[in-house]
């Protein structure tokens, strides 16, 4: 026997291994593909990382996402693909000048006004270096192998020269421009929000009826009155027609004014009385109108969401104060008609809740519809869908497709600039001296181009921290210094990029995905990756959203002490499909803990059992291979090939959680329970655990990556098992006839065993088996001992003819196989007394049940539910007693 394997440890201990294990891989190398041993034609397999934002540590979503990127890069990388996981972090403008907002806030009772952009900022990169750090070393913990050497960030040098890069090109193409619109505006962030950065919440409020020169009209916002510039009707509603054109005088709170009545499609005729005012500066759909009508814009809100100075007394007011004064100001006038209900939903902004105001303001946006010449006469927004619709770009589930279409369909030109102090600055400079406006690459432009002044003042707004996010899968690839002047990709750019899998949480779709689709297409006319795997959320046991406030969640930083991390890993892999929720326990951890522990033992058990070396050098094909062993290599075999089917990467097929059940079933009852058994009873087995050992370490390695490489440590190979090959199948010939037989055999014993479990055999006990089987006799009786053992059956009698049923004895009945399975003979002594044990601790416990019924104490103050449990219990014990009775 080997030295060494005697010391493998009786129990798998995490928390000693892990640290170890993950330090060694590092130190390797391998995570970096220029390292991997491969041939100049390895293909690529590439992901980058979704860069979790720096405002918090990871939780148990982040978990998944690691767990699951993991499976599909060792998978790739042991099948000899040149594979790279980029490491990284969000900075998460909005998001986290926020957080630091609240910590400043509560910390030092001050605004960031109070400090000023500089001090402000020289509190959030504090804050990020700290998150940053701690969400590094949890990804670690996590087991991610990753290339740390490509770690990105996305405020660090490299991605700021992409997105000036970025900017400047697309500004340069007239992709992105600068304009008057409408935007969703944060009072409170006092910024813009995209469309799909505001959230809506359901709300109780008033539908207020009111007297608009000869109309009444319904409108939830009366305090907009004041920056209306029309009234408009649909063109075909024939209560307005002859208004259409005319020109009506209104008496307003501030005194008459006139508008014009237009016609438009949009106006709905069964909304209130078919008539709306007009505020184009205020309202998306009016501003809309206004566009089509040319209609004057009038903005009476400000950005500090407070009414301006040209609302006469109302001027400074907030909006809600100053819909209250005019509320009452309209009822004293009389032109209050009547005040409804309403529920209706606001919006709000998705990082502060609160409500929206639709502004007009000078803004940089990126049109989508644009068509550029080099993408063949299309726009971003046409190849982002056609992208999706031709199935260069497959969503995993497939149902997303739709979802990513449908958003794309509707998309409008992306507002760009945040006014906010922490993200990237938009690269444009304003020349006070000619008034000249220019991009420009330089991270400080100190001469105007057009007329040499040195008076520049940069665009005070940053960029939505999505412009910068967008670029993630080629500015981590060195863009645009991998991009030559002709355009073609080189270096890192031109070995990985379109990378490979991009797997993220469905919710991101709209914010992020598609945004990598555009900018992708506009930097390199390509598309960012051939595939997007979505996964769910991760509920707790009742289905509800973990949070902190509920105190539902489960900290993955407290699950890995205690149950190590590829019990973590294990339990969100299994069970987790593609874009479905997926409810989650600490049980589930626990239970994948049981399984690492089984997987332990096993090893352990064929390693300290066989001789390494001499099995090591055996060929499988020269040995004489029972039905037994024939049958296990096949379903090895079968594992090998379902892994192939469940990880394949060219068919961008993912399966994670399928091929890891079935892993687990295989391990647990194919091997251990039954291969592992009968080896024990055939004998001369070394090679053949061997093989399925090495084996079964390779398949379980991109799901519990720790353990299995620990175990792999005893095999004493030249390589460790991150790096090892796939498994590739044994040929053995024919195999469909062992593995019909050794179902029989598992067949027989499973239904031995379930006599004796239905007549509550004590477990030690031997019984007695009669079995009749005219087509599977000589395989029995060849399984005779294994029977025997895994049974516990001390004496086997085959018969042509089962003959009839005497007392004692239990029939069972298979495709071709008929036993008696005779219970309580030889060991009756022992039963008996089980038995009578059994009986008497009934017969206590009825008696105390009993004395409770007959007392009247009792059953008169006692609710009635609770008197009638103590009957059922009473009956219930009645009955056991009488069943323990007929058996002695
Ligand atoms: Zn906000
Ligand atoms: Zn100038």
């Amino acid at each position: 026997m080997s030295q060494g394997l005697k010391n493998i440890a009786k129990q798998y201990e995490a928390g000693s291994v892990e640290g170890r294990i993950y330090k060694m891989w590092e130190e390797s190398g391998y995570f970096n593909p220029d390292n991997l041993k491969l041939p100049e034609s390895a293909k690529s397999f590439c992901i980058v990382l979704p860069p979790p934002n720096i405002t918090d540590k990871l939780h148990l979503g982040h978990a998944a996402m690691v767990a699951i990127e993991d499976v599909m890069i060792r998978y790739a990388r042991m099948s000899g693909y040149r594979a790279l996981w980029i490491p990284g972090t969000d900075h998460a403008a909005i998001a986290t000048q926020n957080v630091v907002e609240k910590r400043l806030q509560k910390e030092e009772g001050k605004t960031r006004h109070d400090l000023g952009k500089e001090k402000f900022l020289e509190h959030v990169w504090k804050f990020l270096y700290e998150t940053q750090s701690m969400i590094q070393k949890q990804i670690r913990n996590m087991g991610g192998s990753l290339d740390w050497s490509r770690e990105a960030f996305t405020l660090d040098k490299p991605r700021a020269k992409a997105v000036s890069e970025m900017f400047c090109r697309m500004y340069g193409e007239g992709v992105i421009y600068r304009g008057h619109r409408i935007v969703n505006w944060c009072p409170r962030c006092e910024s813009t929000l995209a469309d799909d950065e505001i959230e809506y919440k359901e709300k109780e409020e008033k539908l207020y009826w009111i007297k608009y020169g000869p109309f009444v009209l319904a409108t939830s916002r009366p305090e907009t009155k004041l920056g209306d510039t029309a009234v408009a009707v649909h063109p075909d509603d024939p209560r307005y027609k002859e208004w259409i054109g005319k020109t009506v005088k209104i008496s307003g709170v501030l005194g008459e004014f006139e508008v014009k009545v237009v016609a438009d499609e949009v106006v709905d005729p069964k909304f209130g009385s078919g008539i709306i005012k007009v505020t184009p500066a205020h309202s998306f759909v009016d501003f809309e109108i206004g566009l089509r009508h040319q209609l004057p814009v009038k903005a009476v809100i400000n950005e500090k969401g407070r009414m301006m100075e040209n609302c006469g007394k109302y001027a400074g007011m907030t909006v809600a104060e100053c819909r209250e004064a005019i509320v009452a100001d309209m009822e004293a006038m009389g032109i209050m008609d009547r005040v409804e209900d309403y529920t209706h939903n606001l919006s709000v902004c998705y990082r502060c809740s609160t409500a929206i105001e639709p502004l007009v303001s000078k803004q940089w946006f990126i049109s989508v519809d644009k068509k550029l010449d080099r993408l063949g006469g299309k726009s971003l927004k046409e190849k982002a869908l056609e992208a999706a619709k031709s199935d260069e770009i497959r969503f995993v589930p497939e149902r997303f497709t739709k979802r990513y279409s449908n958003w794309m369909e509707n998309l409008h030109d992306w507002c760009i600039s945040r006014q906010i102090w922490f993200g990237h600055p938009i690269p444009v400079w304003y020349c006070q001296d000619c008034k000249e406006m220019t991009c420009a690459r330089d991270e400080k432009l100190s001469e105007c181009p057009s007329c040499h002044g040195s008076k520049l003042t940069q665009d005070p707004d940053s960029l939505d921290t999505w412009f910068s996010s967008g670029t993630w899968t080629f500015s981590t690839l060195g863009w645009p210094d991998n991009q030559d002047s002709k355009g073609n990709k080189t270096g890192d750019l031109a070995k990985f990029h379109p990378t490979s899998v991009l797997e993220t949480g469905y919710e991101i779709i709209t914010l992020w995905v598609s945004r990598m689709v555009m900018m992708s297409f506009f930097a390199l006319g390509e598309i960012p990756f051939n595939t997007v795997y979505l996964h769910g959320l991760i509920l707790d046991a009742q289905g509800k959203k973990m949070s902190k406030s509920k105190g539902n969640g489960i900290d993955p930083l407290d699950m890995i002490p205690k149950y190590g991390t590829d019990a973590l890993r294990l339990s969100i892999l299994l069970g987790n499909t593609p874009g479905t929720d997926m409810k989650f326990s600490e049980e589930k951890i626990d239970a994948a803990k049981r399984f690492v522990n089984k997987l332990w033992n096993i090893s352990r058990y064929i390693l300290t059992s066989i001789d390494l070396e001499k099995a090591k050098k055996t060929d499988i094909k020269s040995l004489v291979l029972t039905t037994a062993d024939r049958w296990i290599i096949a379903r090895s075999n079968e594992m090998i090939a379902l892994s192939r089917e469940c990880l394949d990467i060219e068919g961008r097929n993912y399966k994670i959680s399928m091929l890891g059940e079935a892993l687990r079933e295989y391990t647990w009852s194919d091997l251990a329970d039954w291969y592992v058994e009968i080896a024990k009873v055939e004998g001369q087995k070394d090679a053949i655990l061997y093989h399925l050992l090495e084996i079964l370490l390779r398949l379980w390695h991109p799901f519990i990556p720790f353990v299995s490489e620990e175990i792999w440590s005893n095999l004493a190979q030249k390589d460790p098992l991150i790096v090892s090959e796939w498994p590739k199948l044994l040929d053995i010939g024919e195999v469909e006839n062992s593995r019909s037989q050794i179902e029989k055999i598992k067949d027989t014993v499973t239904a031995i065993r379930n006599i004796r479990a239905e007549n509550k055999v004590d477990a030690g006990a031997f019984i007695k088996v009669k079995i009749a089987s005219p087509s599977f006799g000589s395989l029995i009786n060849s399984y005779r001992e294994v029977i025997g053992k895994l049974a516990r059956v001390e004496e086997l009698e085959m018969v042509e003819a089962l003959g009839e049923k005497m007392a004692g004895q239990f029939p069972f009945i298979l495709d071709g196989v008929e036993g008696y399975v005779s219970v309580a003979v030889e060991d009756s002594g022992k039963s008996k007394e089980k038995l009578e044990k059994e009986l008497s601790h009934y017969q206590i416990l009825l008696e105390n049940v009993r004395r409770k019924i007959d007392n009247v104490e009792f059953t008169s103050k006692a609710p009635e539910a609770v008197v009638a449990k103590e009957k059922e219990k009473a009956k219930e014990y009645r009955d056991i007693i009488e069943k323990i009775k007929t058996r002695l």
